[in-house]
């Protein structure tokens, strides 16, 4: 008959006990990395960083831009929630090359023991900001080392997000296969995007244009544009009246059509030039957000090569 003798009874029970055992045992830890986590506070300095961020870390960091995309990023004065969400994070990302010049005293101020600043320019080739037509000899910008909109070229966007993923890798290696992932899979993206914008603009005979700040320069060397000339000499400095009368000049007589200017900068001396010469005044951004159709670094990378080729050569 079955089960005459009380050992399978016995057998049964051990067995119980040990499935619970091991399963307890096992799944302690398992249950400890399923709890949900927190999301990684991170702060950054303008939106690109943030875009890059997000698109890396995706539900396992919440970003916080201290720029919106509207203000200057060389005037900017944090404001008291800048504190407050400097001292919640855990890393800080900024551009470097003395672009934000107003982090360090926030960080100095805020920023708690663990926080971690990244700079993620690191290892990127400068340009430095050249003498201009009128024989002006033009300092670098803010800093001796170059000019610091670098993530305006989309090579230098690619090693921006290597730091970003390395140390999001380093705070929270649990995640690192997802990060990596979602890295090459963005890098795709960007590959794509470019050679689209390439093919646009290979049917771009003129290429020249003015630029309103010192933002544009690697833009310009990476899409094969012209800057040939600047209206701030410096970021944030106004240009004298010769300067202008020197830009207005070269737009006659090298028949320039296109005046880049930025929505975060004020379109009175641009549309001073259009008036006097009949270029065409174009306003592009230099941080996603700042224009409608430019929320992400692809839209606005996409946005700002078509509108300027358009502007260009209206086919
Ligand atoms: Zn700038």
């Amino acid at each position: 008959m079955l089960a005459s003798s009380p050992m399978p009874n016995l057998r049964l029970v051990r067995l119980l006990w040990a499935i619970l055992i091991s399963h307890s045992l096992l799944f302690a830890p398992l249950l400890l990395a399923a709890a949900p986590m927190e999301p990684l506070n991170i702060v950054v300095t303008i939106p690109v960083l943030k875009d890059l961020t997000e698109q890396v870390g995706g539900p396992h960091v919440r970003v916080t831009s201290l720029l919106s995309g509207y203000e200057n990023e060389h005037t900017y004065s944090p404001k008291p929630s800048d504190l407050v969400a400097v001292r919640k994070a855990r890393l800080l990302f900024e551009v470097g090359i003395g672009l934000e010049v107003w982090v360090s005293s926030l960080v100095k101020n805020a920023g708690g023991a663990s926080l971690r600043v990244v700079t993620t320019s690191k290892g990127i080739a400068l340009l430095r900001d050249r003498p201009d037509h009128d024989g002006t000899a033009h300092a670098a910008e803010e800093d001796e080392r170059g000019n610091p909109h670098v993530w305006m070229d989309p090579e230098n966007a690619t090693t921006m997000m290597r730091h970003i993923t390395e140390a999001l890798i380093q705070v929270d290696p649990a995640h690192a296969t997802e990060y990596r992932t979602n890295q090459a899979s963005y890098l795709r993206k960007l590959d794509q995007l470019r050679g689209d914008l390439s093919d646009r603009i290979a049917r771009v005979a003129d290429r020249r244009f003015i630029a309103h700040h010192p933002a544009w320069p690697y833009f310009a060397r990476r899409f094969g544009f012209q800057i040939v000339g600047t209206i701030q000499p410096q970021s944030g400095s106004e240009p004298s009246a010769l300067h202008l009368h020197g830009l207005i000049a070269k737009i006659k007589n090298d028949r320039i059509k296109v005046v880049v200017s930025e929505i975060q900068l004020s379109q009175k001396i641009p549309e001073l030039l259009a008036k006097e010469t009949g270029a065409r005044v174009l306003v592009l951004t230099t941080l996603p957000g700042g224009l409608p159709h430019t929320d992400t670094y692809l839209d606005m990378l996409r946005y700002n090569v078509l509108q300027l080729a358009n502007a260009l050569d209206p086919a």
